[in-house]
């Protein structure tokens, strides 16, 4: 579910009218839905507790990368969310938007000796281990800094899942984590090195992931290791059940709203996790903010052939890299309700960048569009701005966000002289 709908004729983000957002900000603009946003959070942070009233509640910690707008981030720390953090600009950011450190988690492959240092610094409630070199790495610097910082090892269960290829990050093929196999033999290793505390465990086997089926596979194996890493003596306190639930980009038109997958999920996890006694903690991103952002954008032109009609749209693949990398689906509206009986025409809708995979969808039966008709590409508040880029030299576009009548831009459209100024001319060009 999501707050953005028609309203006499046009598309409203809650109760402003995106024509006003467009006359005044400019296309294309990412918009964002408070509501949405607070809504999901609500209902992922409620099913979760709900698992084990008499626990503490588990942790929740807001993946960044799906969305680290300032305005989005802030209205997930209002709501008492934790940050899931891969870089030293994602912890800064979380720790800018009002994230207090000790409900930040940092978890990527590569994290280097200044991040490590930067986020154990900062006093950051966990690190996400995921390689042997990492915990000596972590331990080295957390001691040089005379601290002793709380970790869980990310183990790769070789069980992977997900949307695409490229968003499957639990199998053994892929980088992420520490094997199975080598958990064991990690976690008696750091019980030795004075810069870590080992708390526990973290998995996350993919994005986009619509049953339940594959999470309750690797969630199993990690109960398991659990088991056999308390048996060798370890203290295992926390499990971190990482993010990677999907929403429907599609919505069929006999969509039942059936049991919602948040509350197979947490069913799910409630059975796998019974009596385990461990903290659980989970990194949800595109659940919370997916349908929550739409993109807008203008018709720029139409370029019919005999055999194709071209949209040519003002935003581009550098703006929105969903369906040039990963073939994904977004619904596309058109700001100006249609009417119903309005011939509908196939178009392939394509940005301005130089490269045919600059291409949003072919063959894609629309109503009839004219020149600077607006509209909105939906389901694009996760991995939309986030993964944004100035390929073509076009400056990234300003973000919106929408609180009941009101709307703030929480990130201007890039100005040519940012753009540009930052560059610099090597001294015998210059
Ligand atoms: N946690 C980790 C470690 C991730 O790599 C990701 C994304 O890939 C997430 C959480 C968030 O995933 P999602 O947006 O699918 O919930």
């Amino acid at each position: 579910m999501h707050h953005f709908a028609y309203r006499d004729g046009a598309l409203f983000a809650e109760d402003v009218d995106l024509r006003r957002i467009a006359a005044e900000v400019g296309t294309p603009v990412y918009v964002y839905s408070s509501a949405t946003i607070e809504r999901h959070y609500r209902l992922f942070e409620s099913a979760m507790r709900g698992i084990d009233p008499a626990a503490p509640a588990p942790h929740v910690f807001y993946a960044v990368k799906a969305n680290g707008n300032l305005g989005v981030l802030k209205t997930l720390a209002a709501l008492g969310a934790g940050a899931d953090t891969v870089s030293e600009g994602e912890v800064r950011k979380a720790l800018a938007a009002g994230f207090a450190p000790e409900k930040i988690v940092f978890s990527g492959v590569g994290k280097s000796e200044s991040e490590l240092a930067f986020a154990v610094g900062a006093g950051i409630f966990q690190i996400n281990i995921e390689s042997e070199s990492e915990l000596e790495l972590l331990s080295k610097v957390a001691a040089r800094l005379g601290k002793r910082q709380e970790a869980v090892f990310r183990v790769n269960p070789d069980i992977g899942a997900g949307g695409h290829a490229k968003i499957t990050t639990g199998s053994a093929a892929n980088k992420f984590g520490v094997s199975f196999e080598e958990a064991s033999r990690l976690y008696a290793r750091a019980a030795n090195m004075p810069g870590v505390r080992m708390m526990g465990l973290a998995v996350h086997i993919g994005s986009q992931i619509r049953e339940t089926e594959a999470f309750e596979a690797a969630y199993a194996k990690m109960v398991g290791l659990v088991g056999s890493l308390r048996a060798e003596g370890h203290r295992v306190d926390r499990l971190d059940l990482g993010g990677g639930l999907g929403i429907p980009y599609e919505i069929p038109k006999d969509f039942d709203h059936g049991p919602s997958l948040i509350e197979d999920y947490a069913a799910m996890v409630g059975r796998v996790t019974k009596g385990l006694d461990v903290e659980l903690g989970f990194e949800p991103g595109r659940l919370i903010v997916g349908n929550a952002g739409i993109l807008l954008t203008q018709v720029l032109h139409l370029n019919s052939r005999p055999t194709k009609q071209f949209l040519v749209v003002d935003a581009a693949m550098n703006d929105l890299l969903r369906p040039a990398m990963y073939e994904a689906y977004h619904e596309i509206w058109p700001v100006a309700e249609p009417a119903a009986d309005m011939r509908k025409l196939a178009y392939d809708v394509v940005g301005p960048i130089c490269e045919s995979g600059d291409t949003f969808t072919t063959d894609r039966l629309l109503p009839e569009l004219k020149q600077h008709d607006l509209i909105a590409f939906m389901t694009a508040g996760a991995y939309g701005a986030s993964m944004s880029s100035t390929y073509n030299q076009r400056p990234l576009v300003a973000e919106v966000l929408v609180k009941g009548t009101e709307f703030a831009v929480t990130r201007p459209r890039q100005s040519y002289e940012d753009l540009i100024g930052t560059d610099r001319a090597p001294p015998w060009l210059a």
